[in-house]
């Protein structure tokens, strides 16, 4: 992996991702398996879970159990958006865990079961063949059925050097990353709830806050930011970030000097590698019916990435394990 010179938040972001792949891996040296050492050689599987948030690792937990081989695809770290969650004080039989602390105690669970966690993207799905397939950057897996639990993530603005600024003065979490914009020029982009939450958070450890959007900002309560409305980032200048310049509806243009830009503008699931095979819904998610299987046989959904469901840990869970329970009936009946 490449790292930056510059940008205290990428250096951030890699040492936590190794600090928690080391911790969610201390318990066994056996769990070796899950960062790829001891890939399996026979490449088909019962079932492939895409995505280890909480919906995939619990789906995998219910595999295995249902006696399933059972393979679970991660391109990041496990746990997904549960380890954004610094304290979790909403997930039955903990009164409080950390997000992490939590995805190491499903992750553990789930290998001791039997699941083989491949680290790497998911690329490219064929899901109405017979077995399906997933195609890895180094690897080609085959299953019977599939779980989709890619989760959601937040959505990107869309400017050019969006992704190249990533750590270099650009977050997508408030929470994780306000601390190392401490007395500095920050500037928040959208008015939903998100925003809010990360102006209430941003405010007494910052310098100067901004807050713009392309629409109204009436509603959002902070004193300390400048409200910016009716305007929208055109451009992001600088490597780190060192300003974002502004287009007003009348055309009229603004730079403003900031060291950090926290985008806000909501969250979309991450299933455009299965656009076109499943049917979606508004917005993207995956559309199922109530046993939570897609409008194909085999294949099933699971947490944020569905649609209708409630975007909390305990509901990912309780999908996870729906999905893989009838995504088992379905290897049995079909298949053995
Ligand atoms: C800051 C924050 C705090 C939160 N706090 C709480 C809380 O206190 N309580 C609570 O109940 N909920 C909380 N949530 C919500 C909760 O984390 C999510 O609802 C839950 O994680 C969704 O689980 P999931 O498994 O569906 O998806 P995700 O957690 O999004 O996991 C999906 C996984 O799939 C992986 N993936 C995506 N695409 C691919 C691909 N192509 N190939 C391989 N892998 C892929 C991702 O890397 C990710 O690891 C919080 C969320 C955030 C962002």
């Amino acid at each position: 992996m490449q790292v930056k010179k510059e940008g205290p938040l990428l250096h951030s972001r890699i040492i936590r991702h190794y600090c928690t792949i080391a911790l969610l891996h201390c318990t066994s040296l056996d769990n070796l398996s899950l960062i790829g050492y001891n890939i399996p050689m026979n490449t088909h599987f019962d079932i492939i879970i895409v995505g280890a948030g909480p919906a995939g690792l619990t789906a995998a937990i219910y595999a295995c159990r249902a006696g399933l081989k059972t393979a679970v695809l991660e391109k990041n770290m496990p746990g997904g958006q549960m380890n954004l969650a610094e304290r979790v004080d909403n997930y039955p039989g903990f009164s409080e865990i950390s997000g992490i602390e939590l995805t190491g105690k499903m992750l553990e669970q789930a290998e001791r079961l039997g699941a083989h966690v491949f680290y790497g993207a998911a690329e490219r799905l064929t899901l109405a063949s017979e077995p399906k397939t997933v195609v890895m950057e180094s690897e080609t897996l085959t299953a019977q059925a599939i779980i989709l639990a890619m989760g959601a993530g937040a959505k990107k603005l869309g400017l050019k050097n969006e992704q190249e600024l990533l750590g270099s003065g650009i977050s997508y979490c408030a929470t994780c990353d306000g601390m190392f914009f401490k007395n500095r020029d920050v500037l928040i982009a959208g008015s939903g709830k998100t925003a809010a939450l990360d102006a209430e958070y941003l405010a007494p450890i910052v310098n100067k806050l901004y807050i713009a959007d392309k629409g109204s900002l009436a509603h959002i309560k902070c004193d300390k930011a400048e409200k910016i409305e009716d305007a929208e980032i055109i451009r992001l200048s600088g490597n780190p970030l060192a300003s974002v310049t502004l287009a007003y509806k009348d055309g009229k243009t603004r730079d403003i000097t900031v060291s950090g830009l926290f985008v806000a503008v909501g969250y979309a699931p991450n299933s455009f590698i299965v656009s076109g095979q499943v049917e979606l819904g508004e917005k993207g998610y995956i559309v199922t019916d109530e046993k939570l299987k897609t409008n194909l046989d085999g294949v099933y959904a699971a947490g944020d990435i569905r649609s209708g469901a409630m975007h909390q840990i305990v509901v990912a869970c309780a999908d996870g394990a729906i999905a893989a329970t009838e995504a088992a009936k379905w290897v049995k009946k079909v298949v053995r």
